[in-house]
């Protein structure tokens, strides 16, 4: 039972996705001005509460709010393929402030945001240059991105819903350290992964006994390859809630059924070799190093691309659609290193590994054909 605790407790401070916020009346209109704010329309008119979630532009991260918006109701790609029209929304959105995750959850759109806080903007206008072009509208259309202190993770997404539950918008939060360190991929992954084996929670720190994973992306304007990556995976977050491509609620789902019985087991044909002993935050004890690379030859006949996607449904889902952008545009070489014991090639598994293969196979055709594939778009609870 503790377990399940705090595996519970885990996925709420990743993904405060169960801190949904629900807001009164003149809250919900503020809100609602902001998100229109952002996405460079600036009608007042009152909105319906229908939710048709997304249209053609699958990728945004706000849902049609209502239809009542002549010619304007759902965001296009056209309106952020100009760079300077995004680099204006970041403007607006980007917010540092001392806040924890929690507090932002509660209160996020009266967050007091730094003066300074547009000094961000460059770093994400580089993201916004490395990302496949239809999937900046995800970026560009953000209600806010925060970066504080307090937020101890590595980052996190959460959906905007109005008091009658319909999904208005996305934010994301990520800790200050990680844009000011400008870390790699491997950096972060590699220090995330060395917690389940007891590693320093100071971040980034690294011991070079515990295990090296690397995803080497190539990036032609950013410096370092981890901020593209949390990115990515935060805004598979959003795009999984704001689809429900994974349930609100309890429901499986055509994607959840592909390898978990319920939002904390997987199915035994998918899971491997002490997936239930993995802890990466606030842990009580800790796998044997001495079994890493026994773990990882497991890992790559699962049916997980990491670790951390086999935490729960919607780590799943933010990791495959973070490996599918990678796939697309960063010709990534993945290596999991367990030093003493040897190299597992991840590039080899998501070729050869049909329980992988199939689960990518379904993000890439919601890439390609959203509309094909995704059929969960139950109205929010
Ligand atoms: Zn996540």
């Amino acid at each position: 039972m503790e377990k399940v605790s705090a595996r519970r407790a885990r996925l709420k401070s990743e993904t405060l996705f169960k801190g949904k916020v629900l807001l009164p009346g003149a809250m919900k209109k503020l809100l609602l001005l902001a998100a229109f704010t952002i996405s460079g329309c600036s009608s007042s008119n009152d909105v319906g509460n229908v939710t048709k979630q997304l249209s053609d532009d699958f990728f945004v991260t706000v849902a049609d709010i209502g239809g009542s918006l002549p010619g304007s109701a759902v965001l296009k790609l056209d309106d952020v393929s100009d760079k300077t029209s995004c680099e204006k929304a970041l403007t607006r959105a980007v917010c540092e402030t001392n806040a924890t995750a929690q507090q932002i959850s509660y209160r996020y759109n009266s967050i007091q945001c730094g003066a300074k806080s547009a000094q961000y903007v460059p770093a994400l206008m580089e993201i916004y240059e490395e990302m496949p072009e239809r999937m900046r509208l995800s970026l560009c259309t953000l209600d806010r991105v925060f970066i504080s202190d307090g937020i101890t993770s590595t980052a996190f997404a959460s959906s905007v819903t109005d008091s009658f539950g319909t999904t208005t918008g996305g934010y994301i939060g990520m800790r200050k350290a990680t844009f000011l360190a400008q870390p790699t991929s491997a950096q972060i992954v590699s220090w995330k992964e060395q917690l389940a084996f007891g590693g320093s929670t100071e971040f980034l720190a690294n011991d070079p006994k515990l295990v090296q994973i690397n995803y080497d992306l190539k990036m032609s304007v950013l410096k370092s390859d981890g901020l593209f990556y949390v990115l990515m995976h935060e805004l598979g977050h959003l795009i999984d809630f704001n689809n429900n491509v994974n349930s609100r609620s309890g429901w499986s789902t055509d994607w959840s059924k592909m390898s978990w019985s319920d939002s904390e087991s997987p199915i035994a044909s998918a899971t491997f070799l002490h997936r239930d002993d993995f802890c990466f935050y606030n842990c009580q004890s800790y796998l044997n190093p001495s079994d890493a690379k026994a773990i990882y030859d497991s890992l790559s006949q699962s049916a997980f691309v990491t670790t951390y996607a086999a935490q729960t449904p919607y780590e799943d889902f933010a990791e495959n659609w973070a490996w599918h952008m990678m796939e697309i545009s960063k010709s990534p070489n993945y290596t999991i290193t367990v030093p003493g014991q040897g190299t597992v090639d991840m590039n080899e598994v998501f070729r050869a590994n049909p329980k992988v293969r199939a689960k990518m196979d379904v993000v890439e055709q919601m890439w390609n054909d959203p509309k094909t594939v995704i059929d969960n778009r139950h109205p929010a609870h």
